[in-house]
């Protein structure tokens, strides 16, 4: 055997996520005991919520450790339905639980996409969507934004969706990320209706993936999408435990809200590859869900927000986009392309501008070639107010020093 073949084509093309090689970086440099301020990492921190711990304490002490419902225990189904105040249009028939939102966008591509169909992804598309897509042997395209009034903030429009569907009549779904990873924007709720119109009218998907819902800033609401019984036949809704939590994103919890039929072949699938989740973390979710929301992450994430903001004003070669949601600032850095580094080398692209950042002064972000978008960075400011400081002085020091 060809040692080529010794792995399929499809998963041999893979890339490591650039967050990986920069972690080697990091690991040189705290070898050498030099400061590293880490806004690479997706992910909430601070300490779990003590009835989260409990609820997975009492599981394991009272043995629920055996399979249970491939969907999902049936009173998380139920709480997930409440959590999203979507009790009045759905039953545990339409919802899914799943090892993590992975796992429930690899359910829904698996389970809609036959070989060679076109799954569109919105301009920024997050990390995994391509390759989930491609190990379903479906076929992502992502939609640019031409003709929308947001295309500045890389949102597609109702029109831009139009024009790809025309060209692309074997799409199967439209996939949106809203709030999204890694821009921070969010669609309007006008917005997300005008697109889910267009799916409904082409018989096509809509998938949002609502991941970070809870986490939006100015006390703004999360803009819900108008249901219908038309609109049921072709919204899917994927969420989890993941991001709205403080230290929740290895629970591997994450769900899905969809369609009946849809819901059933997905829990058919998932009865086949995982059985569906833990049993003791679907019991630290239900506990995490049924009770009132605790805001104060959010408002710990939005006065971290606003200081990245301070200290990051007047940042050399960069435009700082808003951030109305989520814990992510997203960097437009083509102002730095073309320019001189102290030791002589120009950088390029956004590679080459995170590469900088880390090496020299410890400044960890991720590059938008992993979200298909080069020319821009995502800082995530989960992270402590003094990495913040000190590592937006940093940045301002060593981009300043570009020629
Ligand atoms: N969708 C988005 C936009 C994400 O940012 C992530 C994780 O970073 C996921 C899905 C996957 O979430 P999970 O960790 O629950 O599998």
């Amino acid at each position: 055997m060809n040692v080529n073949e010794r792995i399929s084509a499809k998963v041999a093309k893979f890339r490591p996520s650039l967050t990986l090689a920069l972690k080697t970086l990091v690991g040189e440099r705290e070898a050498k005991k030099l400061p590293v301020y880490d806004f690479g990492v997706g992910e909430t921190k601070g300490a779990l919520d003590a009835g989260i711990r409990a609820a997975g304490e009492q599981a394991f002490r009272e043995e629920h450790t055996m399979y249970s419902d491939p969907a999902g225990l049936p009173e998380l189904r139920g709480a997930v339905l409440d959590w999203l105040n979507l009790r009045d249009h759905y039953g545990p028939e339409n919802v899914i639980v799943s090892t993590g939102a992975k796992q429930s966008l690899f359910n829904i591509f698996l389970s809609v996409c036959n070989p060679a169909d076109c799954v569109l992804f919105d301009a920024a598309p997050w990390v995994s969507y391509q390759p989930l897509a491609v190990a379903s042997y479906a076929f992502p395209v992502m939609v640019l934004p031409l003709a929308s009034p947001s295309r500045d903030l890389l949102k597609v429009s109702a029109d831009d969706l139009n024009r790809n569907l025309d060209v692309r009549p074997h799409a199967k779904m439209f996939l949106v990320n809203s709030p999204c990873n890694p821009t921070a924007q969010v669609y309007s709720g006008e917005e997300i209706d005008a697109l889910i119109q267009v799916c409904v009218e082409r018989k096509v998907y809509f998938v949002l993936d609502r991941l970070y819902w809870r986490i939006m800033f100015d006390g703004d609401a999360y803009p819900e999408p108008t249901l219908n019984d038309e609109v049921k036949q072709w919204l899917i809704q994927v969420d989890g435990m993941s991001k709205n939590f403080r230290r929740t994103g290895g629970l591997r919890i994450g769900w899905t809200v969809g369609p009946t039929d849809l819901t059933k072949a997905m829990v058919n699938l998932q009865s086949h590859y995982t059985s569906g989740p833990a049993t003791p973390t679907q019991r630290a979710a239900l506990a995490a869900i049924e009770r009132p929301y605790d805001v104060s992450m959010i408002t710990e994430l939005q006065a971290k927000r606003d200081l990245l903001r301070r200290e990051a004003e007047g940042m050399p070669h960069v435009r700082i986009w808003p951030t109305p949601a989520s814990f992510y600032s997203f960097w437009d850095v083509t102002g730095c392309f073309g320019r001189k580094t102290p030791d002589g080398t120009v950088l390029k692209n956004s590679d080459d501008v995170a590469e900088y950042l880390v090496t020299t002064c410890g400044v960890v972000t991720a590059s938008g070639s992993g979200f298909m978008q080069n020319g821009y960075l995502r800082l995530s400011f989960a992270t402590p107010e003094e990495d913040i400081t000190r590592g937006m002085a940093a940045a301002h020091k060593v981009l300043g020093a570009l020629a």
